[in-house]
């Protein structure tokens, strides 16, 4: 990362980067009335060109978003990408990028105020995690996975992140790289921003999508690679805590996770101890998909230049 961006955007108008505030009587603020979407732009030196991925499934996600935190106003899919558009044009990044995406209640009031609602952009530089190469011990939580019947874990709004965040957290103190939570039933639920996923017997199992996981886009693009392009089966059901245990290979997804090795969890390894050769080529397929240095699934990509 070089310097911060010079500019980020709010409500669809681009603003110096130290103008990107939120009043600290927001509803935002105050109690987490803020839904959001993580997504990567990913340079492609060869063509010169920044993709973005799957950014309409993005912004659809967070359109349901909305809706479900009954915002007054509800930015579409058409403004937010517009937007997202604008503002990457004007910062010019010719590197990998984050950008985060808030609809949120911009106003004071009560927690169940509703209005009047604000869209904040920003877009920053993204270096590489070492973790992706080298894997992540993983600690199974004493934390549960809040239940659904407690808040809505598909939704991402920014106040269930606690829950993951606590996870963490405890995660690091006890010297491991991050957490796998489970669910109120003790089944494998997902880590605190991300995915779970193991290799057995040469299949690919992932959590369903009723154990109070967020549904993950780089989930079922990495469904569909695993099926359609390397030819692995994939089973989505509920994972019992023991059967990591017996797994080869374990991996973590998400849009900042990508595919991202587990190499132990509790301290025990995971195969050997080593990502696994499965994870490895999902991994690099997945970063040429969203690269664009394959030519498959043109339509996942958001060119931004040109
Ligand atoms: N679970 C949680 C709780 C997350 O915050 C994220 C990141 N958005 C994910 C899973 C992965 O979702 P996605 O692939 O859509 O980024």
């Amino acid at each position: 990362m070089t310097d911060t961006p010079k500019y980020v955007s709010l409500d669809g108008v681009i603003v110096p980067w130290a103008e990107g505030n939120v009043h600290i009587t927001s509803s935002a603020f105050k109690y987490g009335c803020a839904v959001f979407e993580g997504l990567r732009g990913y340079w492609n030196a060869g063509d010169q060109q920044l993709y973005v991925f799957r950014a309409d499934d993005h912004a659809r996600r967070l359109v349901n978003a909305q809706r479900f935190q009954r915002f007054d106003t509800l930015f579409d899919a058409t403004s937010q990408t517009t937007a997202m558009v604008d503002l990457l044009r004007a910062l010019d990044l010719r590197e990998d990028v984050q950008i985060l995406v808030h609809a949120y209640v911009s106003g004071g009031g009560l927690p169940a105020s509703t209005g009047p609602n604000g869209l904040a952009i920003a877009a920053t530089p993204w270096t590489t995690p070492a973790r992706l190469e080298a894997g992540v011990s993983t600690q199974v939580s004493s934390w549960r996975r809040t239940p659904e019947t407690a808040a809505p874990m598909r939704i991402k709004t920014t106040g269930n992140y606690n829950n993951g965040r606590i996870a963490a957290v405890q995660a690091l103190a006890d010297g491991y790289d991050t957490a796998l939570l489970l669910n109120e039933r003790g089944k494998v639920s997902e880590g605190p921003s991300m995915c779970f996923a193991m290799i057995r017997d040469g299949r690919a199992i992932f959590p369903s999508v009723t154990n109070d996981i967020l549904e993950s886009i780089t989930r079922a693009t990495l469904i569909d690679l695993l099926r359609e392009d390397l030819d692995v089966t994939v089973e989505e059901r509920d994972v019992d805590r023991s059967e990591i245990f017996g797994a080869e290979e374990a991996f973590f997804c998400g849009t900042a996770w990508e595919v991202t090795p587990i190499t132990s969890i509790d301290r025990l390894a995971i195969g050997d101890g080593q990502p696994g050769p499965l994870t490895r080529r999902l991994q690099r397929h997945y970063e040429a998909v969203c690269r664009g240095t394959v030519a498959a699934r043109d339509n996942w990509r958001l060119p931004i230049y040109g």
